[in-house]
């Protein structure tokens, strides 16, 4: 492909995408293929010579978008959002034109220099304390993008594993880092995500996963007594991980009685509002992170609530050192000399390379302003109120969680068949989508207000398909 095609066809992919969007409402939201579907229709091996585009181009329409699940559709209400807007894809587009690999200052100066000062940014927008902001007088802090929030865990598990480690090695230099790995035991909630799970089995430490409260919030009682039994059978804790509006329903831990505990004992507390961070741009949401004084790292996803595409989430640290002692190797070809003077984000995470994501989120706060990021928060979060008067306005309904965002959990008030049989329905039927949880062990269906421009009119839509099913189902039980 030449230049001069590649401007055509880039128009063409252009107005392929906003075709899809505008009309994205007229197809099923979720596919209804069966697994090895594209085998058939793909030849066994790829083609010898060149093709032409348009023969490709005509099979995403017949091949691809068939086995698509539609994450931008008016129906989707399943998960957390998938970030999205034209700024957003834009900002990928010309990261993907420019196509370097910004692993150092020296890679690609502006790269590095561009994420920093966005993060900045957002981290002022959302409130973070000033130590996590990288321009603050005298600041250790500092932000970066990951690729997920299960990198952003992980890493700060292992930056706060090698910190104890060398803690204790100072304390007993002679004992082998086998042993005191052994030791090393880090905390969080029932209702946590399940990536904190997957950090702790890669970083090979215990996990003591403890019960939130009857609010699904993690409190400061339950966690000090956690570590005072652990340390009476001589283990250490490490590690503390809070959440901050949790994948099944949107809970927070209660920070503010957790970060005194996490400090006292010594353990490095990371905050992961994989999604709910992302509202606190709102000042009437700040007061949930109460107790983020006490955290050393902190993470969300734009990828998922502030219009940005996959991938962009978004991690600080209050003491940038510590997290990159755990991941500094210096081979001679990746040295330069400003590397004293400038962040080498190679050192802040476990690829090397990495991409010019900076750009995506740096277009979306500037097309948006954070006014306009608010609206799109708030409108989100009326839509989920809406929803929510709805449910308890029918007696057959029950209402879950306490929705304070853009998530609300639901079920029929009978038992968990009744409710995975009504799930089952709705998603077969293609008109609408949905995802289960399981709540005090009661399943229960997530709602979650996803599509960028969310309407009453598709919060109205998702209801009757909703009643529908409930009345079909009903009637049958009673028959
Ligand atoms: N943490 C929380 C609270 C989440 O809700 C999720 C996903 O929904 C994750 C972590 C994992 O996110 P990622 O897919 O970016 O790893």
């Amino acid at each position: 492909m030449d230049s001069a095609e590649f401007r055509q066809r880039g128009r063409e992919m252009v107005d392929y995408i906003v075709e899809y969007m505008e009309t994205l409402g007229e197809r099923r939201v979720t596919p209804s293929v069966q697994p090895g579907y594209l085998r058939e229709m793909i030849p066994k091996n790829a083609p010898h010579e060149g093709e032409k585009w348009e023969e490709i181009m005509s099979d995403v329409e017949s091949k691809i978008m068939p086995g698509v699940a539609h994450w931008q559709h008016p129906r989707f209400h399943a998960y957390f959002p998938s970030g999205n807007s034209f700024p957003s894809i834009l900002g990928d587009m010309l990261s993907d034109g420019i196509g370097a690999i910004g692993f150092s200052w020296a890679a690609s100066p502006a790269c590095t220099e561009l994420e920093t000062i966005v993060l900045d940014w957002l981290g002022q927008m959302i409130g973070l304390p000033d130590a996590f902001l990288s321009f603050s007088e005298g600041s250790k802090g500092g932000g970066v993008m990951q690729s997920s929030a299960s990198e952003c865990v992980l890493v700060s598990l292992l930056a706060a594993r090698a910190q104890k480690i060398k803690e204790l090695k100072t304390l007993h230099p002679f004992v082998d880092e086998g042993v005191l790995l052994s030791k090393l035991v880090a905390y969080c909630s029932k209702e946590a995500h399940s990536c904190v799970e997957k950090a702790a089995m890669i970083a090979f430490t215990k996990l003591r996963i403890l019960d939130p409260d009857e609010n699904l919030s993690l409190r400061g009682t339950t966690l000090s007594q956690a570590i005072e039994e652990d340390r009476a059978l001589g283990l250490i804790p490490f590690f503390v991980s809070a959440t901050l509006g949790t994948t099944s329903c949107v809970s927070f831990d209660n920070l503010a009685e957790i970060g005194p505990i996490a400090q006292e004992a010594g353990t490095w507390l990371h905050v992961d509002a994989a999604y709910a961070g992302n509202a606190f741009i709102c000042p009437e949401f700040k007061y949930l992170m109460d107790g983020i004084e006490f955290a050393m790292s902190f993470n969300t996803n734009p990828n998922k609530w502030l219009l940005t595409n996959f991938d962009c989430s978004t991690m600080w640290v209050r003491d940038r050192f510590k997290l990159t002692q755990a991941m500094v190797v210096d081979p001679l070809y990746l040295q330069h000399s400003n590397s004293e003077k400038a962040i080498d984000y190679r050192h802040w995470g476990i690829p090397l390379s990495r991409r010019f994501r900076a750009l995506k989120l740096w277009f979306v706060i500037r097309k948006y302003g954070v006014t306009g990021l608010q609206n799109y928060i708030r409108e989100h979060c009326r839509l989920a109120k809406s929803f929510e008067s709805l449910v308890r306005a029918d007696e057959r309904f029950e209402v879950c969680n306490n929705v304070k965002m853009g998530l609300v959990c639901f079920r029929v008030k009978g038992g968990n068949e009744l409710n995975r049989q009504l799930l089952a329905n709705i998603n077969a039927s293609g008109k609408l989508h949905m995802v289960p949880a399981s709540i005090h062990g009661r399943y229960i269906i997530r709602f979650c207000v996803c599509a960028q421009d969310a309407k009453d009119s598709d919060i109205e839509y998702a209801w009757q398909v909703i009643t529908d099913y409930s009345t079909e189902l009903l009637s049958g039980e009673m028959v």
